[in-house]
């Protein structure tokens, strides 16, 4: 954990670099994605973004196992996604609660748009598309939105929504899981990879 940055740091704040292309297949971009997904596994984070470990380049990956943090999020494979840009989405907003390994022991309630596809390439180069709905889709964006410098404590529908990770057990976990398992059913497809 603590080489995740956490809320205050400047670089936080600052808009990411893209990967240049000679970069693509070389070992030290491999390196970078390698040390980014350990960090993330080791935190139990459901994704992670380069620049919360302090390399500003446009850069994140996901992941959802079982995962102790976030019981409800449907299953996402490990994707890596580098220089990524949104090429539709659908802006029907859902409400979630969010965490971020970068607002250790905080939680909140957002706004996201509830359907999004997203461009990227991998380490080699290749470039792949993806479509994301319901959880799913707001966790590309919280990703897609540390590259811009923008954190989830910027878009809270209210600040009176922010809670303490053990207040969150307490008082409100249980009606969100509840709201979460709605939105699981009207968006079932989670994250997939687009032909
Ligand atoms: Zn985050």
């Amino acid at each position: 954990m603590t080489d995740i940055l956490q809320l205050g740091d400047p670089r936080l704040r600052e808009t990411s670099e893209a990967v240049p292309e000679a970069d693509f297949g070389g070992a030290e971009l491999a390196r970078q994605v390698d040390h980014l997904i350990e960090i993330m596994r080791q935190a139990n984070g459901a994704g992670l973004a380069a620049p919360q470990i302090g390399l500003m380049r446009r850069i994140f990956v996901v992941e959802v196992t079982k995962n102790p943090r976030y019981p409800y999020k449907q299953p996402i494979p490990l994707t890596v996604f580098i220089n990524p840009r949104i090429i539709a989405m659908d802006e029907t907003p859902i409400e979630v609660i969010e965490g971020c390994l970068s607002i250790t022991g905080w939680r909140g309630r957002v706004p996201r748009s509830c359907r999004v596809k997203m461009e990227a390439r991998d380490v080699d180069g290749g470039t792949f598309c993806v479509e994301a709905e319901g959880l799913a889709a707001g966790t590309l964006q919280h990703e897609l939105d540390h590259l811009n410098g923008r954190l989830f404590v910027d878009l809270l529908v209210n600040a009176k929504s922010l809670t303490t990770w053990d207040n969150y057990e307490l008082f409100h976990r249980t009606a969100w899981e509840r709201e979460a398992n709605e939105i699981n059913q009207s968006y079932p497809a989670g994250l997939t990879l687009q032909p």
